[in-house]
């Protein structure tokens, strides 16, 4: 397993001296926006949706039976799933992805989990930012320092504010429509979410 490596303001400096400065994502094919997939919660789903409202809601979303333990599982069409974004069947990339490049054509309103990728903040910890354990990251990726508090306040709006939430909503879309599908869900998200979603940056 690889090792844990733990930026933060004591031994950023440390870091940075073994990582070349730069931003790969430009030109790196390892592929992470194909491989993962990207759970969301309906404060993505609104940022995304203000930012291209002319898109609808089902071109990008969809549903996923794999478990993971921070995004509240919910039933859709009378079965148990997690909302995620949509991929290209036959290429597994995200839909957001741009073609032909490695870039994300919603990199600013883009879900949590991919903006804080490569890293992480635990819950309850908002003092360091952790590289992920097995990364596809080549190793010059570098978070430049002053990112830093950024994204550890986009973790604790995260922990603290969108996740429960967005547990909250999946609550009361249970009691509401037990049998209900993503469209509507995904309707009762935006609704839910109209004025009172933060900024991505909050
Ligand atoms: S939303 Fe953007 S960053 Fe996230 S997986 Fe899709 S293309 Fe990649
Ligand atoms: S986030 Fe990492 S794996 Fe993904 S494109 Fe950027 S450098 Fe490559």
């Amino acid at each position: 397993m690889a090792s844990r490596i733990i930026f933060s303001a004591d031994n950023f400096e440390l870091l940075a001296r073994s990582y070349p400065v730069g931003f790969p994502c430009l030109t790196c094919s390892e592929g992470c926006c194909t491989d993962y997939l990207i759970f969301v919660t309906h404060a993505d789903v609104s940022r995304i949706h203000g930012a291209v409202p002319e898109l609808r809601v089902l071109d990008y979303l969809d549903v996923s039976d794999v478990a993971v333990d921070d995004y509240p599982e919910v039933m859709l069409d009378g079965r148990p799933c997690r909302l995620v974004l949509k991929k290209e069947p036959a290429s597994g990339r995200c839909v957001f992805l741009a073609s032909g490049v490695n870039l994300c054509a919603i990199h600013a309103v883009s879900p949590y989990i991919c903006r804080m990728y490569p890293f992480q903040v635990p819950y309850d910890d908002y003092q360091e930012l952790e590289l992920r354990q097995e990364v596809k990251c080549p190793e010059r990726f570098l978070c430049p320092r002053d990112e830093i508090p950024q994204l550890i306040r986009t973790a604790k709006a995260f922990w603290e504010r969108d996740l429960p939430r967005y547990a909250q909503l999946v609550e009361t879309w249970h009691r509401l429509q037990p049998e209900g599908s993503l469209a509507s869900f995904a309707e009762f998200l935006l609704s839910s979410s109209r004025g009172g979603v933060a900024a991505a940056d909050d």
